[in-house]
């Protein structure tokens, strides 16, 4: 691939946690041939020092590698005023020498690892600046969040899109980069055993958990202002439904997969004004014990409002009105300081028309099957089958497929992928426009709820996994959330 990557927030946490190592992951494939990489932030900083701090992230993140003055010698670092026209124009003579110095072709990409109230007046520079003027390829990559609801995001939306088409925005949503999130696809489409099944006829609920340890840490100042609802469901869980819910793209092409999972978002079932506390559920952790030491309640973390209304956790039944879907709920769940750091998806299928075994020891097990997605990655199918030198008992039993060894040491991280995607102009695992616009209008009327009304917080303690109506929510349909430890692959032998 060639390219010049101008890092916009080059001395930040994510380019220096993720960019810079998935960048030499992609250059110890050979993945990038022809290549050079402006860091911009603000500090004024050396050439000599920005290499080496590429070198140390890379350090930290792969350890030692002997070709890693060759890859930190094509990264340049330019000190940079975001909001001051003469630092684009010094950014352009540089990106011009450094494109004919690398023979570049003119393509550029601009990554925005910034604060998002940063994102519209660069793109808006980058063209009214003469950055995008270019004779090769130009594309924008934007981290989340995009916007704070559906009007912020239309206002942002313009801002980008009067200096680049919706082709050459590249939004990321990191849980698009993972291994096991781009297996759905594969996993619904290419088994005969599932496809037919993948319907209200046989599913009789899936369920989303997306569960941290970990709480606010130093982010309390931006989480203040998000919310789990913002942070997570708007963008990583809904996209796991959309994945899970879209019909068969007649093409694996972009275009075709996004407008699958566009008639998804088109399809859910919006929920409003006193329907949402029936469908939605918001926690906020307390103190508690995570491994044995004490840990404080969110209102106790730092830059926290003493009284804050902010959720920490989020549960929800989503509905998805269409022929394939209707009355299949779909749980989705995801919070801080919870008693597990997990991704599992679970399809549980509908029970049996007649049991045969009901007789015996005791109930068949519905057949599930788990998509493990972090930290675990692999495949789990809950089968019955007739227990070991007993009469007719029937036992369940777990088919697995951890995706460890050989094949996990190769499989890329989600930053290289997407970078790699980026490089070759493949859009498929970045949001387009029309999902953002339609999951915020779904978010938004959750929030307008919340916002209104002041919350029993906290309600749910660190280390447990959230509050009592979130099993509740579940409940009262006659379900209960999978425990998602029990079900980890390793549990699953
Ligand atoms: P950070 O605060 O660590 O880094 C911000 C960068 O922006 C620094 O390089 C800083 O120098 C630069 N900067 C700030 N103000 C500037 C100005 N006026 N002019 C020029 N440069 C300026 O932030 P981060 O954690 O790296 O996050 C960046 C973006 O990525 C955010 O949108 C965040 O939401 C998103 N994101 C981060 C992570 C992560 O793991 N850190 C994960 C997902 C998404």
């Amino acid at each position: 691939m060639t390219s010049l990557i101008m890092i916009f927030g080059a001395t930040g946490d994510l380019a220096h946690r993720k960019l810079f190592p998935s960048l030499y992951r992609l250059f110890e494939r050979g993945r990038l041939n022809k290549y050079a990489v402006i860091g911009v932030a603000r500090r004024s900083m050396s050439n000599d020092d920005f290499q080496q701090s590429v070198k140390d992230s890379v350090l930290a993140a792969l350890g030692n590698k002997d070709n890693l003055d060759e890859f930190a010698s094509h990264f340049y670092y330019q000190s940079h005023d975001v909001a001051d026209s003469s630092s684009y124009a010094e950014l352009n003579k540089l990106a011009h020498e450094i494109d004919e110095n690398y023979q570049l072709e003119g393509n550029r990409i601009f990554y925005l690892a910034m604060a998002p109230e940063f994102f519209g007046p660069i793109a808006l520079h980058l063209k009214s600046d003469g950055l995008t003027n270019v004779k090769g390829y130009k594309r924008l990559v934007i981290e989340k969040p995009f916007g704070h609801d559906l009007e912020s995001a239309k206002e942002l939306n313009k801002q980008i899109r009067t200096a680049f088409s919706e082709e050459e925005v590249y939004r990321i949503d990191h849980y698009l980069g993972k291994e096991m999130v781009r297996n759905i696809e594969v996993i619904r489409f290419a088994n005969a055993i599932f496809e037919p099944l993948w319907n209200n006829r046989y599913i009789s609920n899936i369920q989303i958990t997306s569960s941290e340890t970990l709480g606010v840490e130093e982010r309390g100042r931006y989480y203040e202002t998000s919310g789990a609802l913002r942070d997570m469901l708007q963008n990583h869980m809904m996209q796991m439904v959309a994945l899970l819910a879209m019909e068969p793209p007649i093409k694996l092409t972009t275009d075709e997969i996004r407008s699958e999972k566009v008639r998804v978002f088109r399809s859910l079932r919006t929920v409003v004004g006193d329907e949402v506390n029936d469908y939605f559920v918001r926690g906020q952790y307390g103190e508690g014990m995570m491994a044995d030491k004490s840990v404080p309640a969110y209102r106790d973390e730092q830059m926290v409002d003493k009284e804050s209304n902010t959720e920490t956790f989020v549960a929800g039944k989503v509905m998805i009105d269409n022929f394939r879907w209707a009355g299949v709920p779909f749980y989705i769940r995801t919070g801080k300081r919870m008693a597990a750091k997990s991704t599992k998806i679970v399809v549980q299928f509908k029970d049996i028309p007649m049991n045969l075994y009901y007789q015996t020891e005791k109930m068949l097990n519905p057949n599930l099957l788990v998509i493990h997605i972090q930290p675990e990655e692999g495949i789990t199918l809950h089968l019955n089958a007739k227990k070991a030198g007993g009469h007719l008992d029937a036992q369940e039993v777990k088919l697995s497929f951890a995706n460890t060894g050989i094949n996990a040491m190769n499989t890329p991280e989600g930053y290289e992928k997407l970078l790699y995607d980026c490089m070759r102009g493949d859009a498929t695992n970045f949001t387009h426009w029309d999902e953002v616009a339609y999951s915020w209008a779904f978010v938004d009327k959750i929030s307008e709820v919340w916002e209104g009304t002041k919350a029993e917080f906290p309600n749910y303690a660190s280390g447990s996994m959230g509050p009592q109506a979130a099993e509740e929510l579940l409940e009262k349909d006659g379900f209960f959330w999978w425990p998602v430890t029990d079900l980890d692959v390793d549990n699953c032998k």
